[in-house]
This record gives structure tokens, sequence and C-alpha cells, in this order.
């Protein structure tokens, strides 16, 4: 999964839902870690942002 950066509002909706913690935040940046994302796709489904996309 890809973080479109500039949509991004850092609001941490999405790393409460990956089931498997791919998703970390801090106060400047969301980075998910694709080796460990599932595509499992509830990050895309929650973000009010529109931020997420697939692909890497
Ligand atoms: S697609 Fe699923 S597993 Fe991958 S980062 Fe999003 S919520 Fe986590
Ligand atoms: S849910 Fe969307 S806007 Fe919120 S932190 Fe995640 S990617 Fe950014």
């Amino acid at each position: 999964m890809k973080i479109i950066y500039e949509l991004c509002d850092i609001c941490g909706t999405c790393v409460a839902v990956c089931p498997v913690d791919a998703i970390t935040v801090s106060e400047f940046k969301v980075e998910i870690d694709n080796d460990i994302c599932t595509d499992c796709l509830n990050c895309l489904k929650v973000c009010p942002a529109k931020a997420i996309e697939e692909g890497e």
C-alpha cells in the first residue's frame, strides 16, 4: 500500500485498523511496511482523506 503524502493529515485512523500492525505513525509521517502488509485494504477503506492507494 502507498500513502499519498499530499493528502494525508496524519489522523492515525489507518493505524488502528491494520490487523498486522504494518502502519506506524509519528508526529510527522505515516508509513506502511509493505513487507508486513497483507493487502487487506482496511486502511484504504477507512482513510477519511483518501490518502492510501494500492501499490508500493
Ligand atoms: S492493507 Fe491491511 S495489512 Fe496492509 S497496511 Fe493496510 S490495513 Fe495493514
Ligand atoms: S487514515 Fe489516511 S489521512 Fe489518516 S493517517 Fe492514515 S493515511 Fe493519513
